[in-house]
């Protein structure tokens, strides 16, 4: 992990985070991605967690990496360009990793420019053919769509 979040204020947030409704939910993703540094335009972080809103795992993008499982999604959906790794797709290799993907029932997207404004952070295509395929039954919630 880069030094993305200083890790006490992420620990207060998580907890906060706990039994929070869905638009609670986004807001607290979309504070942590304002504070977010991706090395680019766009600061995404994503946030899986089970049915009771229970943070499973979190992660935000980064410019500055590529990552072999981003490139093979990113290959299988035609879009070779899309090697940078993406918050969702990070997220969900670290549920993996801890034997969490099962359990996953929600999943937070939010996106901030480099300025501050909010952007639309629904997943791109070939997130959504990640999610597809690992999260069926996922439900997905993200910033700038006037959903939550
Ligand atoms: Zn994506």
């Amino acid at each position: 992990m880069t030094g993305m979040w200083r890790s006490g204020h992420v620990a207060s947030l998580l907890t906060v985070m706990l039994s929070m409704t869905h638009k609670e939910m986004l807001s607290a993703a979309t504070q942590m991605a304002s504070e977010h540094v991706s090395g680019g335009r766009v600061r995404t972080v994503a946030v899986f967690t089970d049915k009771r809103n229970n943070v499973l795992s979190v992660a935000g993008n980064t410019y500055a990496k590529t990552h072999p499982q981003q490139a093979s999604w990113a290959r299988k959906r035609g879009s070779p360009d899309k090697q940078c790794l993406h918050a969702e797709i990070r997220a969900a290799i670290m549920l993996a990793k801890s034997w969490k993907t099962g359990k996953a029932k929600y999943l937070y997207i939010a996106a901030v420019s480099l300025s501050g404004n909010i952007l639309c952070a629904k997943p791109c295509v070939v997130c959504q053919m990640m999610l597809d395929e690992s999260f069926p039954d996922i439900e997905v919630f993200y910033t700038g769509a006037g959903k939550v």
